[in-house]
């Protein structure tokens, strides 16, 4: 029975349910796939971050059931106990020869890779200089650090100079750090710009790739490699659970830094690491990153495609020039009632409001894979199309 004590939990449950924050979770009864089953009914999928449906790839599932058979389900440890296993080690040289690096290191996920990481860097005597678009992870790593924090507005190459001349004469460290593709607007950081201010102002320059990786550079190396700034980015992390169809997280930088981490990074010492059916996955994962290229040929006209239909339907789609392609409606309950109309009539794009989008900005976010066909994408645009005339958004 609930105690007394918990009851204001209910009562702020309760203000939410009211203004109808409240999040209501949708079943998956099958596998993640363009067209799956959740809650009971057939949609089209337009949510997942599965940009080259590889959580179903053959090749994935037979290295992850083969490292079932050969090394069990779990790896029994912390990595820095007895929990690092030659799987482990093996995905992490592959990660660092993929993305040109000295060495990666591998956490339980790409949140616990940005906020361990940013925590274990730096002290309560340095600065961070963050986008404020910036992921709830490295949100929390910023604050665990108790470094101060100075936030420049979304992408304001500008205002961030500003930031970093205000600091210049401090004491400390300097961190400037940004996601590489923002998450709900689909948008890509100023790298160009935000690197060259980092060596000019002495900052150690950090970038969360999660969204780019297996998506945009050479193979999915990520944003490094799409604007070529190999050499002069110092931290990089990227996830494994969105294009690489698993889980997981990974930092790349020198040597010195990967072991660092391994001695003072908390999710990597104080939480058990990755089944090795996991690392097994992931490791397959890169190979078919190289040798089928045209997976992310496929991600990406299929990004046109949709992007120019909802285009042409008088879709507002904001700033995007990536797979997530954000459908603008302005007001929170619109786009929830948007999305709702729009699983009723078998497309599951999600509805996103205040607080993670600020008001007045609401939308459904739309997510495009490798592996929908023109046929779907043109029909998830029919169905689109006439909710959206129903409830006059277009
Ligand atoms: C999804 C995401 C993460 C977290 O990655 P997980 O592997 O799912 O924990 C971190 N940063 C950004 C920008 C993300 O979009």
């Amino acid at each position: 029975m609930p105690t007394e004590q918990l009851r204001y939990l209910s009562d702020e449950l309760g203000k939410l349910r009211e203004q109808k924050l409240a999040l209501k979770l949708r079943i998956l009864e099958d596998e993640q796939r363009p067209v799956s089953h959740f809650d009971g009914r057939e949609v089209i999928n337009l949510s997942s971050n599965n940009y080259l449906g590889l959580t179903t790839h053959p090749k994935l599932r037979k290295k992850a059931v083969e490292a079932i058979e050969k090394f069990g389900v779990g790896s029994g440890a912390v990595r820095t106990i007895a929990g690092t296993m030659s799987l482990h080690m093996e995905l992490e040289e592959k990660i660092a020869s993929f993305k040109g690096v000295e060495a990666s290191v591998v956490f339980q996920s790409g949140f616990t890779a940005n906020a361990g990481t940013v925590q274990a860097i730096l002290t309560r005597e340095d600065v961070i200089i963050s986008d404020e678009l910036n992921h709830a992870s490295i949100i929390d790593g910023c604050r665990l650090s108790r470094a101060e924090i100075k936030v420049f507005p979304h992408k304001d190459v500008e205002a961030c100079e500003k930031i970093l001349k205000e600091l210049s004469g401090r004491g400390g460290r300097k961190l400037l750090i940004t996601d590489g593709v923002f998450s709900m607007d689909g948008d890509i950081a100023p790298l160009p710009a935000l690197v060259a201010l980092a060596e000019k102002y002495g900052c150690i320059m950090m970038i969360d790739d999660a969204h780019s990786s297996g998506v945009l550079g050479r193979n999915g190396r990520g944003t490094v490699d799409h604007y070529n700034l190999h050499g002069r980015v110092d931290i990089q992390v990227g996830t494994l659970s969105k294009a690489i169809g698993a889980l997981g997280g990974y930092v790349c930088s020198t040597r010195d830094v990967i072991e660092f981490l391994y001695n003072r990074a908390r999710p990597f010492l104080f939480s058990t690491s990755h089944p090795p059916s996991v690392a097994a996955t992931c490791i397959a994962a890169f190979d078919v990153l190289e040798e089928e290229p045209q997976l992310i040929e496929k991600l990406w006209s299929n990004t046109r495609f949709f992007k120019e239909g909802l285009k042409r339907r008088g879709f507002n789609t904001g700033v995007s020039e990536t797979p997530i392609t954000p459908v603008r409606v302005g007001d929170a309950a619109l786009a929830h009632e948007f999305s709702r109309q729009l699983f009723q009539e078998g497309v599951f794009a999600m509805g996103i409001g205040f607080p993670t989008v600020p008001v007045g900005k609401a939308r459904i976010r739309t997510i495009v894979t490798a592996t929908h066909t023109e046929e779907e994408l043109t029909q998830a645009l029919q169905i689109m199309e006439t909710v959206a005339k129903k409830l006059h958004i277009i």
